[in-house]
């Protein structure tokens, strides 16, 4: 009921900060200095020193310092995922430059895993309990988006696929070939999750950095029968852990890097964008631009609900890519 109120306050948008810890693996680099900080006092508050003393203050929805745990970031979503037991359509994105933390955010790691593991369990959970009053079946698939081609992460090959809308004028969206996987189980769940994180290594093989430029979707559709009635529901769930946001077309890339580069950021700035149009008045939302946007448009479209990770690093040598994430944030916020 407290989220009720916030999606009414707020929208059907939320934007939420995490800060990277410093590890030890980036203590080589330059530009050690930390010069992002958050407010113990206040849980929406961020602070980027940009020198000379300057610095730049921004208020999301809620920051994450960097000893957040796994388990605190995912009490922040788990209002949402109830939700798509109830039929919402929700996505949750992460976004930030490579490094950042997005995977570790969405996937984790064994000992500690992210928003994808521990979303399902409470799904699970959540169906167990409701089990007297509503049967539901999940089924799930998952993508990866590269260059622009879709590919298959539930499939041996990592066959391409096409992305086809309204072909048998139902208005829903229809990928041919795309496996849809019921599960019955965490269990399951937890071998398909394994797959397709051992299917987005491979397809990358031929790629330095593959996953770091690529899109991963991981899409969990909810069927839900009223036993007293038969009412249904159809609730979605997407999990997308986004391509590193870096600008690197501007350190002079050429050839594939560009085209891959621009597909990047073209993708991410119509993401950007499709979700502005949702939270003003806008009667055309551009979901047309983009392979992302054009997949997920059954979801992010009005009465569905959002919430982005922002991911940003705190060190001095990533304050460039850092301001440009937090403009990101603010712009969808
Ligand atoms: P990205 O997916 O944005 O490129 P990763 O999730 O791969 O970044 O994170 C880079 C490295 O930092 C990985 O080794 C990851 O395990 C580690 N890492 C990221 N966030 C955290 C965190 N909150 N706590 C501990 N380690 C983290
Ligand atoms: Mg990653």
């Amino acid at each position: 009921k407290y989220h009720e109120q916030l999606v009414e306050l707020k929208g059907n948008i939320r934007v939420l900060c995490r800060v990277k810890p410093v590890l030890k693996e980036d203590q080589h680099e330059e530009g050690q200095s930390v010069v992002v900080t958050t407010d113990p006092n206040n849980e929406s508050a961020l602070s980027v020193l940009k020198g000379q003393g300057r610095s730049h203050n921004f208020e999301l929805d809620r920051v994450f310092h960097p000893q957040a745990t796994q388990e605190e970031v995912f009490q922040e979503i788990e209002p949402l995922v109830t939700s798509c037991i109830d039929g919402y359509h929700v996505c949750i994105f992460a976004y930030g430059q490579t490094g950042s933390g997005k995977t570790y955010t969405m996937e984790g790691s064994t000992e500690n895993p992210g928003i994808n593991q521990r979303a399902l369990k409470h799904l699970f959970s959540e169906i167990e309990d409701r089990k007297d009053m509503w049967i539901y079946t999940v089924t799930v698939s998952s993508v990866e988006i590269y260059n622009e081609v879709l590919r298959d992460l539930l499939s041996k090959d990592g066959e391409k696929l096409d992305i086809k809308i309204n072909p048998d004028g139902t208005g829903q969206l229809h990928v041919p070939g795309l496996r849809l996987i019921e599960v019955k189980s965490f269990q399951h769940i937890k071998k398909l999750l394994a797959q397709a994180r051992r299917n987005r290594i491979t397809f990358g093989t031929q790629m330095n950095q593959h996953s770091s430029r690529s899109h991963a979707l991981l899409m969990i559709t909810v069927l839900g029968t009223d036993l007293a009635s038969g009412a249904k529901t159809t609730g979605k769930l997407n999990l997308v852990d986004l391509a590193g946001s870096e600008r690197v077309w501007k350190s002079g890339a050429e050839g594939e890097r560009l085209k891959e580069a621009q597909n990047i950021n073209r993708s991410l700035l119509a993401l950007g964008d499709v979700i502005q149009a949702l939270r003003g008045k806008e009667k055309h939302i551009p979901f047309r631009n983009s392979r992302l946007t054009y997949l997920l448009q059954d979801s992010l479209g009005k009465g569905n609900k959002t919430a982005m990770v922002v991911q940003v690093s705190a060190l001095e040598s990533n304050v460039g890519e850092t301001m440009c994430s937090l403009k990101f944030a603010e712009r969808v916020c």
